[in-house]
């Protein structure tokens, strides 16, 4: 969302909005042309546009969204994905099937962001907080607890996949028990910092296709480091369960997917 929000903050900051074109329906009405944008920000995967006049359009990327800039001119896209077009004078950055489109007070922004834990990209980071939030839950496993924007903002599927398999952490581990909860968090904040800029997203150092990733998305294959071959399952409350990935050695333990 940092790669996002820094594209958005490119494209329309500082510049006067000559289009916004709102294609859902409570904001079909809608309109900020006329007014500056001051800035894009991200927290967590929320993205904050800022508008003159104290409005924020905020919006959330969800499972499919995603945000292209474009040179302006040239008609505004027919196209049943788009949700919002924002455009100035020279750019138009038009967002496809967010999953989130609500314009509301600056001011009321912690309304939608309050709740979230410190953003490990943002410029308030506070990793003493993200543990004392995670260890409020002991019990919860570790998979479950990183991925909880309540706890810490940022951490994805990939990013939580990753970090548990560099430090050897089950995802099923109490998050209580975890040694070094302090280091996971920050090395989750290190992963999702060295591929802010990046379009792909890479953890082993490896830029060659098919070697990007240790465990994520590896279901099946043999472990980079042992050769055991990788696991995948759903872990979390159905409708917010996500498929994890682990090698079952590496990330030794008595604690495993329940049964079904
Ligand atoms: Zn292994």
């Amino acid at each position: 969302m940092w790669r996002a929000a820094g594209q958005l903050h490119g494209a329309l900051a500082g510049r006067v909005l000559t289009v916004s074109d709102f294609r859902v329906p409570r904001y079909a009405t809608t309109s900020l042309a006329g007014r500056a944008v001051t800035g894009t920000v991200s927290r967590g995967k929320h993205l904050l546009t800022r508008v003159e006049g104290g409005v924020t359009v905020h919006t959330h990327l969800r499972m499919d969204g995603s945000w292209r800039i474009r040179p302006a001119g040239g008609p505004p896209p027919r196209d049943h994905r788009v949700r919002l077009v924002l455009a100035n004078t020279g750019s138009q950055a038009i967002g496809y099937l967010l999953g989130i489109v609500e314009v509301l007070a600056t001011a009321a922004e912690d309304r939608v962001v309050g709740h979230l834990g410190p953003d490990l990209l943002g410029p308030d980071w506070d990793g003493a907080e993200a543990v004392r939030r995670l260890l409020a839950d002991p019990e919860r496993p570790a998979g479950e607890a990183l991925m909880d924007q309540r706890n810490l903002a940022g951490i994805g599927n990939l990013y939580k996949a990753e970090t548990l398999f560099l430090r050897g952490v089950s995802p099923w581990q109490p998050v209580g028990e975890v040694a070094g909860l302090p280091a996971v968090v920050e090395l989750a904040r290190s992963l999702l910092d060295v591929n802010k800029e990046r379009i792909g997203q890479i953890t082993t150092g490896s830029l060659t296709r098919g070697e990007e990733t240790w465990v994520y998305g590896r279901a099946g294959r043999p472990c980079r480091r042992c050769g055991t071959v990788i696991r995948r399952a759903d872990q979390g409350a159905a409708p917010q369960e996500r498929i994890t990935f682990w090698c079952p050695r590496c990330q030794d333990g008595p604690w495993g997917p329940p049964a079904r």
